[in-house]
């Protein structure tokens, strides 16, 4: 029998129970269960149009996210579940993750959840210290998150992961460790710890200039010690913003970092596969039109490019250059025929004496402040504009 090739499934659900003033994800506040019934409906119908595009693939991740996966009722989640599972060949092992908010999930749909066939749990808590958590707008406090952690454990899910967030207005390099502190001393098995960005069209780009928002300085010691820590707490940071015990990485989110395939479904959701990216729109009602009145996957594309040659080396090299073990040369070389040296290596030579960039006999690859200007950095390699 043919053996089947690895592939990464992303679902999207763009739900939340109340907008966090910071977020600029494909998300609603949704008006009505009916936006959410034909909304499930258009995703499963989704599913079937790409189910015999899929045969030839055995899933090894998959991953709800959101929006706010949990925030969704018990039955029309495990009717998305169910779907996944009758539509897709899902391997065994599978890694299956979803995101969840700690306000919107309690010991019985987590125990749900769990047999399912859900393995793993993508919690936002943020930060312990309610005023912080109140100021990004998060309907949560940390003694809910701790309620629902406990639960979690409870029902039996042995890969949590945690998001946790530096440069939150109001937030100390004081109060950020104690964070730090506070959620290793819940040993959970992964932790991701993001940077708060002020992004367009949200509540906080709007009140931009009322904000009191640690400055740069402050956030790189924020980055740097919380690296630090999460290290002597037996922490590997595998990614710019991903840190695993006991070898628990993303499985999921490493097949993006590693250029592999991953097949999206829903609004906003993106896919890459037979050597094309290809997005879906952002807007919800035209993802449900387009599925339910038309019923066909193609209406829902936002966009369709090929990446082959240098592109694609591009965009390899700016999703490898993300984890801790960076860019392998001699792979490089081997997989896309073109000397890593030559094309980005003198480009990053120039940031190897800055202490930004290591290389040795195998690569290249960031070091802790490289890290955090990484996107600088990798701009100015692949001639990108600075974001
Ligand atoms: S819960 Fe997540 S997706 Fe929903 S509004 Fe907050 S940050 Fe955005």
């Amino acid at each position: 029998m043919k053996q089947k090739k690895p592939l990464g499934l992303y679902v999207h659900i763009p739900f939340c129970r109340s907008k966090c003033d910071y977020c600029d994800f494909c998300s609603i506040v949704p008006n009505s269960n009916s936006v959410i019934e034909h909304y499930t409906d258009a995703l499963i119908l989704q599913m079937e149009d790409n189910s015999a595009r899929l045969r030839p693939y055995l899933i090894d991740t998959v991953y709800i996210g959101g929006g706010t996966p949990t925030s969704l009722d018990e039955k029309r989640l495990a009717r998305i579940i169910e779907n996944i599972y009758r539509n897709f060949k899902i391997a065994k092992k599978a890694e299956f993750t979803i995101e969840a908010n700690p306000a919107t999930c309690d010991a019985k749909s987590l125990r749900r959840l769990r047999k399912l066939g859900v393995n793993r749990l993508s919690m936002g808590l943020q930060s312990v210290h309610d005023n912080e958590l109140r100021a990004l707008g998060r309907i949560h406090t940390f003694a809910d998150f701790r309620d629902t952690y406990e639960a979690a454990r409870a029902a039996g899910f042995d890969n949590v992961s945690l998001d946790l967030m530096y440069g939150i207005p109001e937030q100390t390099e004081k109060s950020f460790s104690e964070t730090l502190s506070a959620v290793t001393a819940l040993e959970p098995d992964h932790i991701s710890m993001y940077a708060l960005k002020i992004e367009d069209g949200t509540p906080f780009a709007r009140r931009k200039d009322a904000l009191v928002l640690p400055d740069e300085d402050a956030q790189f010691s924020m980055y740097m010690n919380g690296v630090e820590y999460l290290a002597s707490r037996g922490f590997e940071r595998y990614e710019i913003s991903n840190f695993a015990r006991g070898g628990k990485y993303s499985a999921h989110n490493l097949k993006y970092w590693h250029s592999e395939e991953y097949f999206g479904l829903g609004a906003a959701a993106h896919s890459f596969i037979d050597g094309e990216r290809i997005s879906t729109t952002r807007n919800i009602r035209d993802f449900i039109d387009g599925l339910e009145i038309v019923n066909n996957d193609i209406n829902v594309i936002d966009s369709k490019v090929a990446v082959r040659g240098e592109a694609l080396a591009d965009d390899y090299v700016m999703l490898a250059m993300r984890l801790s073990e960076g860019v392998n040369v001699a792979d490089f070389n081997a997989k896309f025929g073109i000397d890593f040296n030559e094309k980005y290596g003198v480009l990053l030579d120039d940031y190897v004496d800055d202490g930004f960039v290591e290389k040795d006999e195998r690569g290249y690859r960031f070091t802790s402040s490289g890290m955090f200007v990484s996107n600088y950095i990798l701009s100015d390699v692949l001639g990108l504009d600075e974001e």
